[in-house]
């Protein structure tokens, strides 16, 4: 195995397991786990990329300054970050996993998943910086975003995405508007389809600068790949929230919820023995706080499992060891 720990996606709770599975074995040096962070974005940092996360309190927040400083302990613990979406994560035989990529496979003792609950397009926070791209949290937002878009003349087209329950935004925009409305849900899909609202996974978003337009490519239900264009693409989190997971290249198959995310134990351990999750990929509540709380807690967990093995006895481990670096 070329590395212990792989850890898929890096965001606040990737970037958290990467940094306790290496910085676990500094001090006690009972073995130190080779860790492997892998993801599909231009940088590592998920959404915290796109705005600075308020944490829990008023005022406490997580910036890029923060994100920085993540980055910077996984240097100094030798994790190593690779850009690459994961296509395909299998177990092995012979235990284990193996771990696919457009350029690679790797193979490790352990997995992490922190893959968010978004799209995980490339450039993806980049558009949203662009008014192109355009989310809402309610429908009294909606309504103000709607108004704005409708008053705008050269707005001419919009896409509306989400996971299944935007057909109930899709509904709740249904009266007459000058602008054209397409409406996409992505998997996993109720049984009863909703009129005039499409079915296929978002695979591109791109800004086509010469017309001025957003291009987009979905892939039906069926593989047929569709080519959209569109003036501005609205990302419906409320649909999101409730069943967007990005868990599509999982081969092996830990216990899920009913809305997609996996499901996972208190060390953040998935029924698959080595497989851990953590944030958003575990479902609600969409918070950077509890991204990075469930990622040092799968972080450690990882390590322990990875130790076990490489060494045939359990680490003596203790979170909160004061730890001289
Ligand atoms: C607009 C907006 C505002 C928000 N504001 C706040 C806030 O103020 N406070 C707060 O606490 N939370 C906020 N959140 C939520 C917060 O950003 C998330 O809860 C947090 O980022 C989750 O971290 P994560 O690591 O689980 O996932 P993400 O941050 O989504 O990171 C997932 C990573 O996985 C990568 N990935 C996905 N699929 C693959 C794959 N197949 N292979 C490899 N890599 C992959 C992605 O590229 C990404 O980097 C906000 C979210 C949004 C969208």
């Amino acid at each position: 195995m070329e590395y212990d720990i792989i850890v898929v996606g890096g965001g606040p709770a990737g970037l958290s397991a990467a940094v306790r599975a290496a910085w676990v074995a500094a001090p006690a040096v009972t073995y130190r786990a080779r860790v492997l962070v892998l993801d599909a974005g231009d940088a590592p940092g998920g959404l915290s990329r796109w705005q600075p996360l308020v944490m829990n309190s008023p005022g406490v927040v997580f910036t890029k300054r923060e994100l920085k400083s993540m980055l910077r302990s996984c240097d100094l613990f030798g994790v190593e970050i690779k850009q690459g979406r994961v296509e395909a994560l299998r177990t092995l035989e012979s235990g284990g996993f193996e771990v696919t990529t457009a350029d690679a496979t790797y193979q490790c003792l352990a997995t992490v998943i922190a893959t968010g609950c978004r799209l995980g397009h490339r450039n993806e926070h980049r558009l949203f910086h662009h008014n192109r791209v355009l989310w809402f949290h309610d429908n009294a937002t909606l309504d103000q975003v709607m108004e704005q878009l409708d008053a705008n003349d050269r707005i001419k087209s919009i896409c509306l995405c989400g996971s299944e329950a935007v057909a109930a935004t899709h509904q709740y925009l249904m009266k007459p508007r000058r602008v054209e409305l397409r409406t996409i849900a992505e998997p996993p899909y109720a049984e009863d389809p909703v009129p005039g609202v499409e079915r296929g996974r978002l695979t591109l978003i791109e800004v086509d600068t010469a017309a001025d337009r957003l291009r987009l490519q979905v892939e039906s239900m069926y593989g047929a790949i569709d080519n959209i264009e569109c003036d501005v693409l609205i990302v419906d989190f409320n649909a999101y929230q409730k069943t967007a997971s990005s868990l599509g290249f999982l081969q092996c198959a830990p216990r899920r919820f009913a809305n997609g995310f996996i499901s996972t134990g208190r060390d953040m351990g998935c029924d698959v023995p080595g497989l851990f999750a953590a944030g958003d990929a575990t479902s609600t509540p969409f918070s950077v706080v509890k991204a990075m709380s469930e990622g040092t807690v799968a972080g450690f967990a990882a390590y322990a499992h990875v130790c076990a093995l490489r060494t045939g006895t359990a680490p003596n481990l203790f979170p909160f060891f004061p730890y001289e670096i």
